[in-house]
């Protein structure tokens, strides 16, 4: 079989534990006999994210700047008990929240629809894309417990000129403690994140949605819904030839409308909105195993990711020499995104269809009864074939090898 060539790299970010063993035999089973690829690789594993000073972390997302596409592997966000567990230098920051801030990043989570892998809601028939605000609101407040009587206020210090002083609440009398909040959040990452949600949604032609409760934040969500309003017309001609639509809603009622709706839009959230409806919206569409995540820049960088962590728990048992079922589709999703998308720049429909190919032979091992464990429960398939990691992408090899011949 000769390979299909693609024309660019792609930037590979590797990771850890049991998402990092699946990872290599991605590439060693169904990427690299099939592609003659130049991937420009980076260790972000812990142990040398430590060993460089999280240098390598900063680097990769450069390289991803540079190239225009790169691939993920889950990484350890490390806490107190991972650095005793590999003897870091210190707790590392999250390597996800250092790209999105050197991209300037939005992130779009979209589920993996299988017909053997009904979501909860009956109404659903396509998948519900989320993208979360991910800077400011409450993820940078400041808070204050109030213990005494006394006057909380909102300051305002101008460069030049005078204060202005907002009275937010007098706490008094038998109402004489509680608890205050400040919150903020920028034109310029607003305009960011709507931007990133008008080009992803025009290049994947889904309608648009966004949502808040201006009604009620007449400055703050209010601040919001214009930016979007804002950002819709400078791109309603691109809008118009992908022939999608923006809506706008106030978020009860777009929660309600998603419960209803058959799916296939793209729904913007604000940071809060996002970090909750995300989790809700993965659930009702299955597996963790399922939901992938890519990473979108203003101007159309793309980083592609499983959207769950290492998966430490199987981990364990994979050293311990013990059987796992690890679901690996949405790992492998993440490369075939990246193909894809790599095939789309480069004009090499070659490479994107070799990329749907692939993700092809996933679906159809899936609905063809062979599965990870964790997708048991959810499948309407008649005694369906739980297997253990390496036998689904076994699995799925034969299947591409056999689409490949053909
Ligand atoms: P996790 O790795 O997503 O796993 C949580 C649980 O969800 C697993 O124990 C498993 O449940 C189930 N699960 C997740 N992915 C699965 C898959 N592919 N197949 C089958 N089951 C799957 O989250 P975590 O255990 O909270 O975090 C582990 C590490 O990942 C942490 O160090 C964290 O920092 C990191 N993390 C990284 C990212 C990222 O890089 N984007 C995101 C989240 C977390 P059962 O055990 O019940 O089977
Ligand atoms: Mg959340």
């Amino acid at each position: 079989m000769t390979k299909i060539t693609v024309k660019n790299p792609i930037v590979e970010l590797d990771g850890d534990e049991m998402t990092r063993v699946i990872w290599a035999k991605i590439k060693e089973q169904l990427l690299l006999p099939f592609l003659d690829i130049d991937l420009k690789y980076y260790d972000l594993s812990v142990t040398n994210r430590d060993a460089t000073d999280d240098q390598v972390t900063v680097e990769a997302a450069r390289a991803i700047l540079r190239y225009g596409v790169g691939v993920k592997c889950a990484t350890i966000t490390p806490n107190e008990d991972r650095v005793k567990e590999f003897g870091l230098k210190k707790a590392w920051p999250s390597p996800n929240a250092t790209i999105r801030a050197i991209m300037d990043g939005t992130v779009f989570r979209k589920p993996i629809t299988v017909s053997n892998i009904p979501p909860a809601v009956k109404y659903w028939k396509k998948p519900i894309t989320i993208a979360r605000h991910a800077f400011g609101d409450i993820y940078r407040d400041q808070e204050l417990v109030i213990e005494r009587p006394g006057t909380v206020e909102l300051v305002y210090t101008p460069q030049e000129g005078e204060p202005q002083r907002l009275l937010v609440n007098r706490f008094d009398g038998d109402a004489g403690s509680g608890v205050a909040m400040a919150m903020f959040n920028t034109d310029k990452s607003i305009h960011s994140f709507a931007r990133a949600c008008f080009t992803y949604a025009i290049g994947e032609k889904i309608n648009l949605w966004f949502a808040t409760k201006d009604t009620i934040s007449k400055q703050y969500h209010a601040r919001f819904r214009e930016i979007f309003a804002w950002e819709a017309e400078a791109h309603r001609a691109q809008m118009e030839a992908a022939g999608i639509t923006y809506s706008y809603f106030l978020i009860d009622d777009a929660v309600a409308q998603i419960m209803k709706n058959e799916g296939g839009m793209l729904w913007a959230c604000m940071n809060y909105d996002g970090d909750v409806m995300s989790d809700m919206i993965a659930t009702g569409f299955g597996s963790l195993g399922l939901m992938t995540s890519v990473l979108v820049s203003p101007d159309g960088k793309y980083e592609y990711e499983a959207a769950h962590g290492t998966v430490t728990r199987h981990y364990r048992r994979h050293q311990r020499g013990e059987e796992t079922s690890t679901n690996s589709v949405a790992l492998i999703f993440a490369w075939t995104g990246a193909i894809g998308k790599r095939g789309e720049l480069d004009g090499t429909p070659e490479v994107t269809a070799f990329a749907r190919q692939l993700e092809q032979a996933v679906i159809e091992t899936i609905e063809g009864g062979v599965m990870t464990r964790d997708l048991l429960p959810l499948t309407t398939t008649p005694n369906p074939r739980g297997v253990d990691t390496w036998t689904f992408l076994n699995a799925v090899e034969e299947r591409l090898r056999a689409k490949l011949a053909s």
